[in-house]
């Protein structure tokens, strides 16, 4: 299988790279692309040992030193939108695992389903931000969208053990993140070095401030919505300190299913590069006796605001949800930088809600507005 990795440099990117070699002898992947931001150093790297045929760095800063540094390759290199969306459109590519974090995903996917690849989802920005057109892209080009958010994929998996009619909810779990059970008093002067210290999972930055204010589970619900067809009101969250259970469903019978691991991206990952096939893994097994005991709460969405907060839009459905997107990355980058603190992460986004008048009917190009519009109006 060939594949092309956007956003190899990352969290995501360099877990797939390792799951390429841990399957080795069993499966063997081709690496075909690979597409950083800015750190060339790790381009280079990762391009000399994988050989690709194509390494994207999009910053376009960034472009002439990469170029450099391959030069004594036959590695093309490219740079900006363009160089991604090469990545993902490459003839001899059957999959692309869609990994760079934020907005900046949306177009190379939307090009890679286009030209019919396989897509392996990570960046869940892309379905909150255009759900509907992604879906329907998807259809029309007859691609297999596989799931690798972990709770997706444990949905996804636990999905198998009935029939699409005979589901009745879902149950979402989180980890509740770092703050879990703090008032709003207490997440006043949250730093942002105690923000991206998560409990359980090893992550890029973006979502772990995310995963700290609940709107990471926001965005996965908005993201479960579309990957599996359901109602908002069919799919509860469910705080699950361990991270040990990555989500589960529940049938007509009242049946649930779960899907159950330790926390490790790998096990994900993988599963998406192998469907259908199980493939022996690297990761440890989980010792249940050693566990004991597995915990189960409710979230609190009054001090998380963010979490009402993409419900909310996720609810009003149109352009809303491409708001709340747009404007929690303003936000987050404004809080990562310095700029503000974590409570008004919440207050930003609300207040860029409430600025937005919704529109139902829109094409990609209406989302690409809207996205800038937040990003150059409403700057922090
Ligand atoms: P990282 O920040 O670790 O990596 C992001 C990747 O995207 C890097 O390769 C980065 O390049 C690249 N990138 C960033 N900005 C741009 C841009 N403007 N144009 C092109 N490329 C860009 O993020 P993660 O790997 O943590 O997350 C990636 C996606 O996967 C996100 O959507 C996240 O929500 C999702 N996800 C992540 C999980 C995790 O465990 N990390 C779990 C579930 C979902 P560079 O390195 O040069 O900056
Ligand atoms: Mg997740």
């Amino acid at each position: 299988m060939n594949i092309s990795i956007l956003g190899s440099t990352g969290s995501i990117g360099t877990q797939a790279l390792e799951v390429v070699d841990d399957l080795k002898g069993i499966k063997d992947i081709t690496i075909l692309a690979i597409t950083g931001n800015s750190n060339a150093e790790l381009l280079e790297a990762q391009a000399r040992r994988y050989k690709p045929q194509l390494a994207v760095v999009a910053d376009e800063t960034k472009y002439n030193d990469l170029k450099c540094r391959l030069a004594d390759t036959d590695i093309t290199v490219s740079t900006g939108e363009e160089g991604l969306c090469e990545a993902a459109t490459l003839d001899k590519c059957d999959m692309v695992l869609s990994s760079i974090v934020g907005f900046a995903g949306l177009v190379p996917t939307m090009k890679a389903i286009e030209a019919g690849k396989d897509i392996a989802l990570a960046n869940k920005e892309t379905l909150v931000t255009a759900g509907g057109l992604f879906c329907d892209a998807v259809k029309r080009h007859k691609v297999r969208l596989l799931p690798v958010d972990s709770e997706h994929s444990a949905i996804f998996q636990s999905l198998h053990s009935g029939n699409r009619g005979e589901l009745k909810k879902i149950l979402l779990t989180a980890s509740g993140g770092p703050f879990y059970g703090k008032t709003q008093d207490e997440l006043k002067n949250i730093k942002k070095e105690q923000a991206l210290k998560h409990p359980n999972w090893s992550m890029g930055a973006k979502i772990t401030i995310d995963s700290a204010t609940l709107m990471n589970k926001g965005l996965e619900i908005i993201e479960a919505k579309w990957l599996f067809d359901v109602d908002f009101d069919d799919i509860e969250v469910l705080v699950h300190r361990e991270s040990i259970i990555h989500s589960m469903v529940e049938f007509c019978d009242k049946s649930v299913i779960a899907q159950l691991s330790l926390p490790s991206m790998k096990h994900p990952i993988q599963y998406a590069f192998t469907y259908p096939q199980r493939l022996p893994s690297s990761d440890s097994s989980v010792s249940f006796a050693d566990i004991a005991s597995l915990t189960f709460g409710k979230p609190d969405e009054e001090t998380f605001r963010c979490l009402a907060l993409a419900k909310q839009a996720g609810r009003m459905g149109g352009v809303m949800p491409t708001v709340l997107n747009a404007a929690n990355e303003v936000a987050v980058a404004a809080f990562l930088s310095g700029k503000i603190g974590f409570l008004q992460i919440a207050e930003y986004v609300e207040n860029i809600l409430s600025k937005y008048e919704n529109r139902l009917n829109f094409s990609l190009e209406d989302i690409i507005e809207v996205d800038r519009s937040v990003r150059l109006e409403h700057k922090l």
